[in-house]
């Protein structure tokens, strides 16, 4: 109930959700019932947890942000919001975000534009905005995400919470609205690393309905947040932090920069060995990402015709019936990326982009593969800037896309990466939040958060 009403409360300024659950008190209700009949309730009994809309739920509308899926209702629950109901956990509601996850700011929805909740005029970051926002403002305890280029670290960043982007395959993409399928993976947010840690136990795991969600056995990674003696052992004595050098020059807030500087500080009083590295592809990431990403995106949303799923603009004539549910269900920034990944793809152009992008990933691949084997973690900033103005950047992509450059790498490479509020930029009406990303070796979420926890 408390939770409930500060979600009345705050809702009508932040706008974090597209949908809320009309059950969960009678589902709290069931749980307590349970307990007096001294039934498992699970680890998770009563903790609500509130869910990016490109993820699907049998209860819910999904619409992923977009006109196209509409009062779409899918007849499933997503393998992570499955294991969060089996777990005992209630879903809240359906946030906001950029169209399929197109964007990072949460302007791109075709529904609302959600606000940060640390200043009410700035965007909350994208395209998981709306999951972010909810947590910082306590409309819920835990959110998931997700995370093709950095919406769950970029929107964590800005609204000054928890983000984590697991290992790609550690969390079943079965029920994610796919935008980028080599790239995309189902993220948690918490207001603290434990929670954040504490949901991706939960939610991970392999999964025989997503072909690439891996085997490997998943860690125990929460009982590091109650051991005892976890603060007395200086664990983290001798641990190799390399700082990634190209991250912290031209480009990059001044405030930013020292923010960052802080938290290595932090790192060094705890025992930290810290050295700067040099990752001399990090900035070729970027348009590798946004080729590679609307390639992918452009193959499939091929799906959206008007005939499988939701809005549809009726015609006696079939080509009038896809290009006008097309035409009217995607927003502008959709079409974009469908028109640069059919560009990318198309014979006489693959070789210069599709092909050259992928060669470019596996550059990124092993300069990080190298760098991790001579660190334990690399960290840089989650973002270039602290959140910004809501229609700051609406009309500028390619400025909306740069802002982008510290997160997407990562997805490139497939590895895992925590983000945690270390300072504020602070300017006349407001302080907003700063995020540093921790970014690990493969399936070493274990140790991102070991540290996270720490270092909180
Ligand atoms: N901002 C990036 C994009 O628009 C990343 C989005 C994401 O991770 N879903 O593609």
């Amino acid at each position: 109930e408390e939770f409930l009403n500060r979600l009345r409360l705050t809702e009508p300024h932040v706008k974090s959700f597209l949908h809320v659950s009309e059950t969960v008190l009678d589902e709290a209700d069931e749980i307590d019932r349970k307990i007096d009949r001294n039934e498992d309730v699970g680890p998770l009994a009563g903790v609500l947890v509130a869910v990016k809309d490109n993820i699907c739920t049998a209860d819910m509308p999904s619409t992923a942000g977009s006109k196209i899926l509409e009062n779409y209702r899918p007849p499933f629950d997503a393998t992570a919001v499955k294991k969060l109901r089996e777990s005992g956990a209630i879903i809240v509601g359906k946030t906001n975000l950029d169209e399929f996850g197109m964007g990072s700011t949460t302007e791109g929805s075709a529904y609302q534009v959600t606000a940060n909740p640390w200043n009410l005029e700035c965007v909350p970051g994208g395209s998981s905005g709306g999951s972010a926002a909810a947590v910082s403002a306590r409309q819920c305890v835990v959110s998931l995400g997700s995370d093709t280029g950095g919406s769950v670290r970029q929107p964590a960043s800005f609204c000054g919470v928890v983000g984590l982007k697991p290992t790609y395959g550690r969390v079943s993409r079965y029920g994610l609205v796919a935008y980028a399928s080599s790239l995309d993976v189902i993220g948690c947010f918490g207001s603290s690393v434990a929670d954040a840690g504490i949901l991706l136990q939960t939610i991970c795991g392999h999964d025989k309905l997503d072909a690439t969600s891996s085997k490997r056995e998943v860690n125990d990674f929460t009982s590091q947040f109650i051991s005892k003696d976890y603060f007395e052992s200086q664990p983290l004595k001798g641990l190799r932090v390399g700082v990634i050098s190209e991250t912290l020059g031209d480009g990059v807030d001044q405030e930013v920069v020292s923010s960052i500087r802080g938290a290595i500080s932090h790192l060094e009083e705890l025992g930290c060995t810290v050295t700067e590295v040099s990752l001399p592809s990090f900035s070729l990431g970027l348009p590798a990402y946004y080729v590679l990403a609307s390639s992918e995106s452009s193959s499939n949303l091929s799906r959206y015709d008007g005939v499988r799923y939701g809005n549809q603009m009726v015609s006696d004539e079939l080509s009038a019936l896809y290009g006008g549910s097309r035409a009217n269900g995607f927003g502008p920034e959709v079409k974009r990326r469908i028109l640069m990944g059919t560009y990318a793809l198309s014979a006489g152009y693959y070789d210069a982009y599709y092909k050259r992008a992928q060669q470019v990933r596996t550059l990124v691949q092993k300069t990080f593969k190298a760098a991790l084997d001579s660190h334990d973690i690399l960290i840089s900033p989650a973002a270039p800037s602290a959140a910004y103005k809501i229609g700051e950047k609406k009309n500028d992509p390619l400025a909306m896309y740069a802002g982008d450059i510290m997160t997407v790498n990562v997805n490139l490479a497939g590895l895992p990466a925590l983000v945690l509020p270390c300072g504020f930029v602070k300017d006349s009406a407001s302080s907003l939040p700063v995020g540093f990303q921790m970014i690990g070796a493969a399936f070493d979420e274990e140790k991102l958060l070991r540290v996270g926890h720490i270092f909180e």
